[in-house]
């Protein structure tokens, strides 16, 4: 658009920075992606392989945007979060920050759109739900797949606690929900961990070791202090 007729475009464009020295949380949602699941006949309510074709995605993120220190995946959707100092795109709430991403994204895979940028406490919401929402849906396929019609699965489950969807589960088609692999039922989490890596052996024998950063993928608790705790890096700006 630059030095061409459209330039003037950029005129209209809103300058409205980001909070400075915050984490910039960007998350993309797949759009239509239930007729899309419908359209491309994925297994219900997890197809594995759509699964680790966005995680794929995602991990290419990393290597393409040093700035991203997290990024957190389930059903459709992926968040990623950017280290607090970080001044992509100037810090602009709209137009290139979220765009640059989803170009990227698109790029990897069919899956398009994104909702804008929300902060930390939202993605953490948007965790819990997934965990929700995936055992209500093991609980909503398995009933349609015994038979019910979607209405009356819906009408069993209406109203129904954790507890009791465990033990639907249980009793009904004998699975424990805690043995669905984890993928399923935590989604997936990204994040860059420091290792020491061997990069050659000295006249002795004796490992030479050099720190790295190396990605790690993850489909772990990240709701509980445990993760973080065990990861106190992650988040900061090194
Ligand atoms: P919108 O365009 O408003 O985001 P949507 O159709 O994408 O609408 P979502 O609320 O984002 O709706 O839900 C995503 C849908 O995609 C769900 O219906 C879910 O079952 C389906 N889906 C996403 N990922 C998978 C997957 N790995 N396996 C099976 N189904 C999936
Ligand atoms: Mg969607
Ligand atoms: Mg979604």
């Amino acid at each position: 658009m630059a030095n061409s007729r459209y330039e003037y475009v950029k005129s209209f464009e809103a300058h409205d920075a980001l909070l400075p020295s915050t984490w910039i949380v960007i998350r993309i949602d797949g759009c239509h992606f239930h007729r899309f699941s419908d359209v491309h006949e994925f297994e219900k309510p997890n197809d594995e392989n759509a699964l680790k074709l966005m995680n794929s995605c995602a991990l290419a993120m990393f290597e393409q945007f040093p700035d991203i220190v997290f990024a957190y995946g389930v059903s459709d959707e992926y968040s990623f979060v950017l280290k607090k100092s970080s001044k992509f795109y100037e810090r602009r709430s709209r137009k290139s920050c979220i765009d640059g991403e989803v170009w990227q994204f698109k790029s990897h895979s069919p899956l398009p759109e994104t909702h804008g940028s929300v902060n930390l406490s939202r993605v953490m919401q948007d965790v819990e739900n997934g965990h929700i929402n995936n055992q209500y849906n093991t609980c909503f396929w398995m009933l349609v797949d015994s038979g019910k019609s979607k209405r009356e699965a819906q009408d069993i489950l209406k109203g129904t606690q954790t507890s009791e969807k465990n033990e639907l589960l249980y009793e009904k088609f004998g699975i424990n929900y805690n043995m669905i692999p984890a993928i399923f039922r935590k989604g997936s989490c990204i994040y860059r961990e420091m290792v020491d890596e061997i990069v050659k052996y000295n006249e002795a024998g004796t490992p030479i070791r050099r720190p790295r950063k190396k990605v790690v993928l993850d489909h772990c608790d990240i709701i509980g202090p445990e993760f973080w705790n065990e990861h106190p890096t992650i988040l900061l700006d090194k």
